[in-house]
């Protein structure tokens, strides 16, 4: 199945030879409800922090394996959502945070790797279109209802 080695070469895309939908210009002012915060965040707000943002991840790491299962990959991108995030989403929303991330166009894999970190497989986005897919996703408002399981099987009631 996954062919190590390969993909090794990947840089993350240029405008205009990306796959993105969006970009950053096209989100930063959706208010994304933020249940710590006095006021709803705009997702520039929310990027302003430092608690947000998105990176290459390095090529050693384009694929990784959580305890004794299979290899996973190839991820492209590392998505960060610390504290100031956490007022985002529920932790046992209906739909999860990274299950919101892997509806989005042009995501084909996503790990919830860490309580603040996301590994993405998204050759095709650049970053700036991967910030847009992270604010669309933090925009459902499906990861704010709680009552999942955590994982489990949800039903999806397409938009
Ligand atoms: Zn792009």
């Amino acid at each position: 199945m996954s062919v190590f080695g390969k993909g090794d070469d990947w840089k993350p895309p240029q405008r205009p030879d990306c796959a993105c939908r969006e970009h950053e210009e096209d989100v930063l002012g959706l208010v994304i409800p933020n249940a710590d915060w006095d006021a709803d965040p705009t997702f520039a707000e929310l990027l302003g922090t430092g608690s947000l943002g998105v990176s290459a991840i390095d090529a050693s790491e384009r694929f990784m394996t959580v305890l004794d299962g299979p290899s996973l990959g190839p991820f492209h991108w590392v998505m960060w959502a610390a504290d100031e995030i956490y007022g985002c989403y529920e932790d046992d929303a209906v739909v999860s945070v990274d299950r919101a991330l892997a509806e989005q166009a042009g995501v084909e894999l996503v790990e919830w790797y860490d309580r603040e970190e996301f590994r993405i497989g998204a050759a095709g986005l650049c970053r700036s279109g991967m910030l847009a897919v992270v604010a669309r996703a933090l925009q459902d408002p499906r990861i704010r209802v709680a009552g999942g399981d955590g994982g489990g099987a949800v039903v999806q009631d397409g938009a």
